[in-house]
């Protein structure tokens, strides 16, 4: 089971809820975390269970960080308007900044985030189980 964050900003959440809609059955057997407005938008459109973090603009972004810190998220669709200067900039950054910290894949258009759904299919982040199993602190220790 993988961890996925979805977040979407304004002018995009209708494409990140055709998309979900569409990978649904990709989705469904993961842990889904979102920000509160993106997460509220795909469970309204879908039948999934997503745990939803603040909105973006009040810290969501930093609380999915956090979890990329911890290296528990195993990859982010991020669909961030390339047209619009967002109030919450310096927590965008930092988001990215530490997903390339610990090697996460996020996907920042609807192109990439295709592959990264296309890999799941294939079984491509299996050795994020790895990670997950392996982690320092878990009973594995
Ligand atoms: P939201 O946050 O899902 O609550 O809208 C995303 C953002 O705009 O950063």
């Amino acid at each position: 089971m993988l961890h996925i964050a979805f977040i979407a900003h304004d002018r995009k959440k209708e494409e990140m809820v055709n998309f979900v809609t569409a990978y649904e059955h990709v989705f469904t057997p993961h842990e889904l975390y979102s920000t509160g407005t993106t997460g509220l938008r795909i469970m309204e459109n879908t039948s999934l269970q997503i745990h939803r973090f603040m909105s973006g603009p009040l810290g969501g972004d930093q609380q999915i960080g956090a979890l990329v810190a911890e290296n528990i998220m195993d990859f982010i669709i991020f669909l961030r308007d390339p047209l619009m200067a967002q109030p919450h900039e310096p927590d965008i950054i930092a988001l990215l900044r530490l997903c390339d910290v610990q090697g996460i894949p996020v996907a920042t258009n609807i192109a990439t985030a295709e592959l990264l759904v296309k890999a799941v299919e294939r079984g491509d982040f299996a050795w994020r189980e790895l990670v997950h199993k392996y982690k320092p602190g878990t009973q594995n220790d």
